[in-house]
This record gives structure tokens, C-alpha cells and sequence, in this order.
């Protein structure tokens, strides 16, 4: 049994990203998680975790857990069976990511500071500064070593699989924001709703509740979530995603990488 769980409504909720009416979509068991299509199965919970989709932008969340503190959180979701969910947390993902970071900044990034938001265990950083970047610092309210808000601004942050985490989606990109140098580049990741989203809805294998994944965007939700603060968006894929509000004359070696990814259209 999970306390806390905020009641069930079948009125529409204003969508945490445009505010426009989000009625109930879809339901979901608390345990159905994103290794599910790796064979990682836990036995059902019994517990209905529902979310609703903006009739606007499209962006799916659940409200359910909003009213949970970081205690609640760390009890029934990021403890110690959440590496079953999600194995790449620790060390694969990060230094793949540090890797293609360092490879973007090449000779840059000895002059670029650099803070990682919802890092984690610090291994992305860790990698970075081995890399030879200035300065590279992990934020992250979740994990004690690294909860206390770094001061000043930074030229690049990066964030990595956490938007989805976030109850509150648009607190943690005005947080990133306020930690970003201007110029500055915010490098991040977390995947879009495919184009048959509608054929798959809550069977994407991306809705998990048991990972955490509260926050679902669409391509047209991630575009005005970042506009709210002046920032462009250009995407890699589905995947990753550069926000910016002008684009630093020293990171003008990346203009044919993001033109190339900049959306025509913001088409859900
Ligand atoms: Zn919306």
C-alpha cells in the first residue's frame, strides 16, 4: 500500500505545461516500468496509477504522486529495486553521455563550466572533469552529497533522463534556466512521444510509474515548456535536445548540428 497517493478525479486538471484541460487518458498498474520490455517484471501491485493528456499539447503526466515529499519518493521509487528498472542509472548511461559531451566541446572545454542537474551518483561529472572540462559540478535534490544548490551560473548544463522524473516539470526547467550562463547551452534528454503514440498510448514502453516517469512529453509540450524563458529548442532524434536562448559565438561549431535539428513545425 502506498500512502500519500493524491485522489483520483475525473474532472479535467489544467495540464502542468499550458494549462489547458488534461482529462483522465489512460491507467496503468504502479508497477508497470520501462524494463518491462527487457523481461524485468514485478508482480502487479494492484495499485491503478492514472494519467491524463492535454486536449492542447499533448503533454501526459500523473498527478498522483505531487503530493509525495523526496522521503516518499526515495521509500517507494528510487530505492534499492530501482536499479532493477532502470540499470543503466549508475554508470553506463552517465559515461556514455560524458563521452558524447566531450566529444561536442572538443578543445572548448577547458574553458567551460559546467553544472549536471539531476546527476545522480556524480559519475557523469566525474568523467567530464577526467575529460579535462574546467569546472563540473552535480545538483541533485534527490541525492544528499549533491542536494545543496550550486552557486553562480554556468555555461552549459546538462540534464540527462530527469524532465520526466519531475512533478513539477516546469520548476525544474526554471531551475535549470536560473543556473544557466547567458549565453549559455543546456544540453538534456528525455524521449518524446512517438508518432503512433496514439496506436500504443499507456503501452509506450516509456509510462512507467515504477521508473519514476511522471512527465511525458510531446515535441509541441517540451517547445512551450522552454519558450515560457525565451529558449529555442532543437532536437537530436526524439531523444536529445539543446535549449538556447542565442547560441554562444564560441559554440558556433554546433550551428549545422542544430539547424539541422531545429523543428519545422511543432506538430505533436
Ligand atoms: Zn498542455
Amino acid at each position: 500500500m502506498l500512502d500519500g497517493l493524491r485522489p483520483i478525479s475525473t474532472a479535467a486538471c489544467p495540464c502542468k505545461i499550458c494549462g489547458s484541460p488534461a482529462p483522465l487518458f489512460g491507467v496503468v498498474d504502479f508497477h508497470q516500468s520501462c524494463a518491462d520490455i527487457r523481461g524485468v517484471q514485478f508482480r502487479l501491485s494492484g495499485l491503478p496509477i492514472y494519467y491524463r493528456r492535454c486536449g492542447n499539447c499533448s503533454f501526459l503526466f500523473t498527478d498522483a504522486f505531487d503530493d509525495w515529499s523526496h522521503e516518499q519518493f526515495k521509500t517507494h521509487i528510487y530505492n534499492d529495486e530501482y536499479k532493477l528498472v532502470d540499470p543503466d542509472y549508475s554508470d553506463l548511461r552517465p559515461r556514455e553521455n560524458a563521452g558524447a559531451v566531450a566529444r561536442l566541446w572538443g578543445p572548448l572545454r577547458r574553458e567551460t563550466r559546467v553544472l549536471d542537474f539531476g546527476g545522480g551518483n556524480d559519475t557523469l561529472c566525474t568523467a567530464l572533469r577526467e575529460a579535462g572540462f574546467a569546472v563540473a559540478v552535480t545538483y541533485d535534490p534527490m541525492v544528499p552529497q549533491y542536494a545543496v544548490r550550486p552557486a553562480g551560473k554556468f555555461d552549459l548544463v546538462t540534464s540527462f533522463e530527469t524532465l520526466e522524473h519531475l512533478p513539477d516539470p516546469l520548476a525544474g526547467i526554471r531551475s535549470i534556466v536560473e543556473l544557466t550562463a547567458e549565453p549559455g547551452l543546456i544540453f538534456f534528454s528525455t524521449l518524446l512521444q512517438p508518432a503512433d503514440f496514439d496506436r500504443q498510448r499507456l503501452s509506450w514502453w516509456y509510462v512507467g510509474p515504477r521508473n519514476g516517469h511522471v512527465s511525458l512529453f510531446s515535441r509541441q509540450a517540451l517547445t512551450l515548456a522552454w519558450e515560457r524563458h525565451g529558449y529555442k529548442v532543437a532536437t537530436l532524434g526524439d531523444n536529445f535536445h539543446f535549449a538556447f536562448r542565442k547560441l554562444p559565438s564560441y559554440l558556433a561549431h554546433l550551428q549545422p548540428v542544430l539547424a539541422a535539428s531545429t523543428p519545422q513545425s511543432c506538430a505533436a
